[in-house]
């Protein structure tokens, strides 16, 4: 008879946010994790009411099999955020996403709505259970964005279903088996968009024996990423209960799930869109003229060679050597320059339909990539009214290409959906 034996917790803010919008339920047989959204506090309201509706009613729904019961759970959370919403003003709209857990008769039931994930590492193997309930995600499952492009995507963290949106919400559920020596972990996007699977299965391989210790590491392991959103891991195992009964509950229970508010100023409901602004780019106005001169006209590499000593002094060997350097090296200088004039001159002149972080219809400048953590090659020139959430998927796969085009023509692809959209 499996159960579940050692587990952990761990939440961190990141570095980039001011406040912890996730949190987790840690009570055995069941886990969960949730990573709110919306302006103010909201997401972080919507996330602690779907927490604590799910540790409530898990007592009540004991008497229900595996798959109801997660379900029940998960659809509980969702009411309790969507009463809240409808009921006061200042908090409509917010929504959270869940990730819940289960163990029961000798498997773990998943009960799954956004894009917290949940992996079960077998045998050194670590396996996604859930399916990303995401823009990326429909992106890359309609063949439009390979898994390497999802990685360093600009609208990764736009989920297309949540908790408290809808009186009901549509929930994945399923079951996988639980075996001893499973380890399951759930955990919130802050860290699978930081770390890549590998990276998740070594620390937890690593620290199979410490599971407060892997929790850490993967939280850590986010924040020397970059940190750039709340990072919430909650990691439990499975083991045989028959002879271990005792011994597995080695651990003390889990910190509460729920960290208080704090009282830090909110950001805007676009908290998102600014760090667009910290980039690399230039103002358009420096773009053209000098981006596109330098473009058209690079200093070609061959020059440098013909500027070497004299050819009447008999040249040594060293000296040779000390030329060509030098040539190559301004030669790569020059291609640097050029290539960067080059993507100036590119960035200024693209523009693409895309989504701000808290779920708004975009047209950005620039090119839809990620350098590096923080470094972006496009910026927010037009945001709509229009929400992701109000498009039906086809419309959104059609929206959402990152199909390259001017200015003129993607405003007005965003102005036809608006037309339509915007109640
Ligand atoms: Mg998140």
């Amino acid at each position: 008879m499996s159960a579940p034996g050692q587990h952990a917790a761990a939440t961190d803010a990141g570095r980039k946010r001011r406040r912890n919008e996730d949190a987790y339920v840690v009570q055995p047989p069941v886990f969960a994790v949730a990573d709110g959204m919306g302006g103010a506090q909201a997401g972080q309201l919507a996330s602690r009411l779907a927490a604590s509706a799910v540790e409530e009613a898990q007592g009540e729904r004991a008497g229900a099999a595996g798959e109801e019961r997660v379900a029940a759970l998960v659809q509980d959370a969702n009411r309790r955020v969507y009463e809240r919403s409808s009921a006061d003003e200042s908090v409509s709209g917010m929504g959270t996403t869940m990730t819940a857990a289960l163990v029961a008769d000798d498997r773990v039931y998943v009960g799954h709505v956004g894009d917290s994930r949940a992996y079960r590492l077998r045998g050194g193997r670590l396996e996604q259970l859930t399916e990303d309930h995401s823009l990326v995600g429909e992106l890359m499952r309609s063949g439009k964005l390979s898994p390497e492009e999802a990685e360093t995507h600009p609208q990764r963290s736009v989920i297309t279903r949540a908790l408290g949106t809808d009186p009901d919400v549509d929930v994945d559920t399923f079951s996988v088996d639980a075996a001893p020596g499973d380890v399951f972990v759930l955990c919130s996007d802050g860290l699978t968009t930081m770390v890549d699977a590998d990276t998740i299965r070594s620390l937890v391989e690593g620290n199979r024996s410490d599971l407060e210790r892997a929790a850490k590491s993967l939280v850590d392991a986010a924040n020397r990423a970059g940190g750039e959103d709340n990072i919430t891991v909650v990691v439990f195992d499975i083991v045989d209960a028959r002879p271990a009964d005792e011994s597995t509950q080695t651990l003390p229970a889990a910190a509460p799930a729920l960290p208080a508010i704090d009282d830090e100023d909110t950001l805007s409901g676009l908290e998102h869109v600014p760090a667009i602004d910290d980039t690399m780019l230039l103002e358009a106005g420096d773009w053209g003229a000098n981006g596109h001169q330098t473009a058209t006209a690079p200093a070609p590499p061959a020059p440098a060679p013909e500027r070497a000593p004299a050819p009447a002094v008999p040249r040594t060997r060293r000296g040779r050597r000390r030329v060509s350097r030098l040539a190559l090296l301004l030669g790569s200088l020059a291609v640097v320059l050029a290539a960067a004039a080059a993507a100036l001159w590119g960035l200024s002149r693209s523009y693409f339909v895309g989504a701000t972080h808290d779920g708004h219809v975009a047209v950005y400048q620039g090119f839809p990539w990620n350098l590096t953590s923080g470094v972006h090659l496009y910026r927010a020139r037009y945001v709509s009214p229009l929400l992701v959430a109000q498009l039906s998927q086809p419309e959104r796969l059609r929206l959402f290409d990152h199909d390259l085009e001017s200015y003129d023509d993607a405003l007005r692809t965003v102005h036809g959906y608006e037309a339509q959209g915007v109640p």
